[in-house]
């Protein structure tokens, strides 16, 4: 193949997008091409947007609308909706819990876990979680982080972080599988999950 760099540029871009190689990047970017005025525009045209428009919330970790304050009504709480705060590692297990409508509440996205490559405990929203849960006036913090040891560790360390505030902590059920990330489960599994989550500290009555 005879590529201009522009299109070499645009193959190696999107390989890099997840469950993508070299040849679907290559087979898209095809499509792309034969699809200009359909595709090419309307999609440089969003991906600008998305840019410029839709940032994380720096306390809650939501995606939200840049001019704005949390749009989502996640953590700019202003009349007490909820009293259960659901911490994650990222916005696609914040989308699967979402979509399986098993939880009403405020969400935390902590961005990833401790030990995952290039995450220290420092990066993630940790320290916005704990000023949350006191100022929101949360009842209940449920721990839906992966079965992996990475998100045990960073339940822990969260358990431990909330450890002198008086707030009941509660964990998903063992229905995860063994390295189960949240993202992947089917409803039923995160149902369960949810329904038979344990309590796993005494600082709350
Ligand atoms: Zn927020």
């Amino acid at each position: 193949m005879q590529n201009t760099s522009e299109i070499e540029e645009l193959v190696k871009l999107i390989s890099k997008l997840p469950g993508l190689g070299p040849k679907s990047a290559k087979r898209i970017v095809l499509k792309l091409i034969n699809n200009r005025d359909e595709l090419v525009k309307p999609l440089a045209k969003t991906l600008a947007e998305v840019y410029k428009n839709i940032s994380r919330c720096k306390i809650c970790g939501v995606l939200k609308s840049s001019a704005i304050e949390c749009s989502y009504d996640n953590c700019k709480v202003i009349q007490r909706k909820y009293n259960q705060i659901c911490v994650v590692e990222n916005i696609a297990d914040q989308w699967s819990i979402e979509n399986s409508n098993i939880f009403k509440g405020y969400f935390h996205i902590l961005g990833g876990t401790i030990s995952s490559v290039g995450h220290k405990k420092e990066d993630l929203l940790i320290n916005s979680l704990i000023e949350r849960v006191k100022k929101d006036k949360i009842d209940e913090v449920i721990l839906a982080t992966s079965a992996t040891v990475e998100g045990q560790t960073t339940a822990f360390y969260i358990q431990d972080s909330l450890s002198n505030i008086d707030v009941k902590i509660t964990k998903l059920a063992q229905g995860l599988p063994v390295g189960g990330e949240i993202e992947n489960l089917d409803d039923g599994t995160l149902l369960s999950a949810f329904k038979n989550r344990s309590k796993i500290n005494s600082n709350s009555s």
